[in-house]
């Protein structure tokens, strides 16, 4: 038993849906539940329902609705990117070298090694720094003439840091390479404009800025290589086919235009509450690392590695204190295994095990930062043993 109600600060792994999203999907479910391929009066309802919802969408991006694909998810918009232009690229060119940054979500680096392992692919990775910071220059040098896409995930879910994606999307411009980044983290909480950061492939997903799980968002810049892995019908112009999960994807863009007019309020209460919980834990827990950047981060997260301390006891021991958080490591009980992403920031594995991050969000108040700072140095401390 806790003393007070379960305190979620994991808005990295999901938000909930917000209340209008969900009010405005709600008719799409039952009364206007038409197929927008289809000619009628139901189907016509349903096609303006989602083009209105794509042109919300490449508004808030600054692109053109036809760049917009609607997908299943952000792991699936990941996979089309990915897949779609590596196979375009050495269709048309004959080019199959991947550059990624070692710091990519899953849906991207294991899709990488599919196309390694499976279709030909070798992949160049990236160095970063301490704090996981791709150098744009790396970039550059790393593009050869066969190099067929540039991927870099614009900010880290497990770090925070971000990306100087515009720079890294002006070299890939000049040398004429296909530049995907994944966003579905930083759209919740950076203005993502695919004019400025010269972005060619985006992923997105609605669940992570208080929209509905099981949607997203391709964008796809005319005139990329592309060859689509899902077809079938002629939704999105063939680029994905499937019929339209219309509530979705209705949900979807106004989940994200809400997301997109209140970035600057909320990024000044985040800021606030991530500024508290840096100091505090670095102040009061010993042998207590910061990970990711120390400034270029989002600004709901911090991300701690602490020395010596069993990372997933540690998140046990909050969950049973009543606190919901996440730790950067894939481990499970019995064979833990440090996070790839902060062995790339050369953390060692008595360090890496030992992490945890902590993101606040919508409902997250100053009396649940407080509270977390109260119960952690001694639930790290257990932790340790
Ligand atoms: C959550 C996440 C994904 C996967 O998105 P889903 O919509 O859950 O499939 C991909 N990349 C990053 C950076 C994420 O945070």
């Amino acid at each position: 038993m806790t003393p007070f109600e379960p305190i979620y600060l994991d808005y990295a792994a999901t938000t909930p849906l917000d209340e209008d999203v969900l009010a405005r999907m709600m008719p799409y479910f039952s009364k206007k539940f038409g197929n927008p391929s289809s000619i009628h009066s139901w189907g016509q309802q349903a096609e303006r329902a989602i083009e209105l919802a794509r042109m919300s969408l490449a508004k808030q991006l600054n692109a053109s609705p036809d760049e917009v694909i609607f997908t299943s998810c952000g792991t699936e918009s990941d996979n089309l990117a990915l897949r779609g232009t590596a196979f375009a690229m050495k269709k048309k060119i004959s080019a199959n070298r991947l550059v990624v940054s070692p710091l990519e979500h899953h849906a991207v680096s294991h899709t990488i090694q599919q196309l390694v392992d499976e279709f030909g692919f070798a992949v160049d990775i990236l160095p970063v720094d301490q704090y996981g910071w791709v150098d744009p220059a790396a970039v550059k040098a790393m593009i050869r003439p066969d190099t067929a896409l540039v991927s870099v995930i614009y900010a880290n879910n497990e770090i925070g840091t971000i990306q100087p994606i515009a720079e890294i999307g002006a070299i890939c411009r000049e040398k004429n390479v296909p530049f995907h980044s994944d966003s579905v983290q930083a759209a919740a909480h950076l203005h993502i404009d695919v004019e400025h950061d010269q972005v060619d492939l985006l992923a997105i997903g609605a669940h992570k800025f208080y929209g509905p799980k099981g949607v997203g968002t391709l964008y796809l810049r005319k005139g990329t290589p592309y060859l689509s892995s899902l077809t079938g019908g002629k939704q999105e112009s063939g680029l994905r086919a499937g019929t339209h999960n219309v509530p979705y994807i209705v949900g979807m863009a106004e989940a994200f235009r809400l997301a997109q007019e209140s970035l600057v309020e909320r990024r000044e209460i985040n800021l606030h509450w991530q500024n508290q919980i840096i100091q505090g834990v670095l102040r009061q827990i010993p042998d207590s690392l910061l990970t990711g950047h120390p400034s270029q981060r989002l600004p709901n997260h911090a991300s701690f590695v602490f020395k010596g301390a069993d990372g997933n006891r540690l998140l046990i021991l909050l969950d049973q204190a009543g606190f919901a958080c996440s730790s950067g490591s894939a481990c499970k009980v019995g064979d833990p295994q440090p996070s790839e992403i902060l062995l790339a920031l050369g953390l060692s594995e008595n360090w890496a095990l030992g992490s945890l991050r902590v993101t606040t969000g919508k409902f997250t108040t100053q009396a649940h930062v407080d509270l977390f700072l109260e119960i952690l140095p001694g639930l790290v401390e257990k932790a340790r043993k």
